[in-house]
């Protein structure tokens, strides 16, 4: 074939995390047939929906089911029954507007898709321990990517650069070290960027774990946000949509030129969210919908302080499970991410996550996720405690 190819897939990571996870697992289980393999590398939520979405969902098909309450394409943008339940609700009194918010199938989509509205010589700035979609994105598109790495020195929150980088991606609370941010620091990059004139891409999919009420929730908060940031929010793991699929980017109006653009590019390339997911997500913020999600976040935090109680008793500094669903450590004796993955899964029959699959500066580090079940999880904490006190 001699068309012409994008070389820049070529300048990908090689990045088979998961599949090498999946490889090792199953080779593991060969091994020792029969013996049972703990998960708590899942990045998936495992509660089920809440019933007053179902029901939300169920009533949504059989409007479906007759002429006149059918309905073919919905506005690109989202319907505006959502659109306005996300402004009055995730954005009480921070001033964005419902045609501020872009409905769409995915965060993960938004992630990567807003890149279309940069030049292609504009800078990326990536921290790093990093979920690889933003930095998948603009390598796919050609662009010069600025590394910021996150660690114990800067609270996981990356340093605040010298140089002006055009865009600055943002994860807060954070995958996979599941840090927060605080106001003040958050403070510090909408500073950095009105200075500069950078656009922050701030991911949000994880705002309904914050627990600490001194901590942003939305950028917006931050004075000035209005005019230098997107924020992207996702019902994946708020409401268990990760099967279902329903999220919404914030571009707002006073982004000028790049509000415009955002609109251009999803009437051009998307066609919307299915009416039943929308009805769905809308049912999120009646009272019962936010009782009802809140049992499953509150479910998934229980499991994280099974999970960090361990490791802060064994010295490995956990970062996370506060405010996030991950927890993220040190390896015991500073041993490499993937040698003690391959001791866990061997001697404990548990399976982690390690550090390095997510970028050079996870190398010595390891990730754990609150997304299994009570019991799986603490029997698999208990198996480790013993590993790692036995070294
Ligand atoms: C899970 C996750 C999302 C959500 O992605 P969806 O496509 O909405 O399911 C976004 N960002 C991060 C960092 C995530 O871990």
């Amino acid at each position: 074939m001699s068309a012409i190819a994008n070389d820049n897939f070529e300048r990908l990571p090689k990045n088979y995390l998961f599949a090498e996870i999946g490889r090792r697992t199953e080779a593991r289980r060969l091994r020792h047939p029969g013996e049972a393999i703990i998960k708590l590398g899942v990045g998936d939520v495992t509660r089920p929906l809440a019933p007053v979405i179902i029901e939300a969902m169920h009533k949504a098909v059989d409007e479906l089911a007759s002429k006149e309450t059918f309905k073919g394409y919905g506005p690109e943008h989202g319907y505006m029954f959502l659109r306005e339940a996300i402004a009055a609700n995730d954005y009480k009194g921070l001033g964005i507007r419902p045609t501020d918010i872009f409905v769409s199938e995915g965060a993960i989509c938004d992630g990567g898709n807003v890149s279309d509205i940069f030049g292609k010589d504009a800078t990326a700035g990536i921290t790093t321990p990093v979920y690889p979609v933003y930095l998948e994105a603009n390598i796919m598109a050609g662009r010069q990517i600025r590394f910021i790495p996150c660690n114990a020195s800067n609270d996981y929150t990356g340093d605040i650069p010298s140089e002006a980088i055009d865009i600055i991606y943002l994860c807060y609370p954070n995958n996979p070290t599941g840090a927060a941010i605080s106001r003040s620091r958050l403070k510090e990059w909408v500073d950095y960027a009105l200075k500069n004139g950078s656009i922050i891409v701030y991911d949000g999919a994880y705002e309904a774990f914050i627990r600490e009420s001194e901590l942003p929730r939305s950028i917006y908060e931050i004075e000035g946000a209005k005019y230098c940031a997107i924020e992207l929010r996702s019902f994946s793991k708020t409401a268990g949509f990760t099967g279902v699929r329903c999220a919404y980017s914030v571009v707002p109006e006073e982004l000028g030129k790049f509000h415009s653009m955002w609109a251009k590019r999803q009437e051009c390339r998307f066609n919307g969210v299915s009416y039943i997911t929308q009805r769905g997500a809308e049912a999120v913020y009646t009272p019962e919908g936010r009782r009802q999600t809140r049992e499953a976040i509150d479910y998934y935090a229980g499991n994280a302080a099974i999970i960090r109680e361990p490791l802060v008793e064994l010295g490995l500094e956990p970062v996370g499970g506060v405010n996030s669903p991950y927890i993220w450590a040190r390896t015991p004796g500073s041993m490499k991410s993937w040698d003690f993955f391959d001791l866990c899964l061997e001697k404990a029959g548990v399976v982690i996550t390690p550090g390095v699959g997510f970028g050079e500066s996870g190398e010595g580090y390891f990730r754990i996720s609150s997304f299994g079940e009570r019991e799986d999880t603490a029997k698999a904490m208990q198996l480790l405690k013993s590993l790692i006190y036995s070294l």
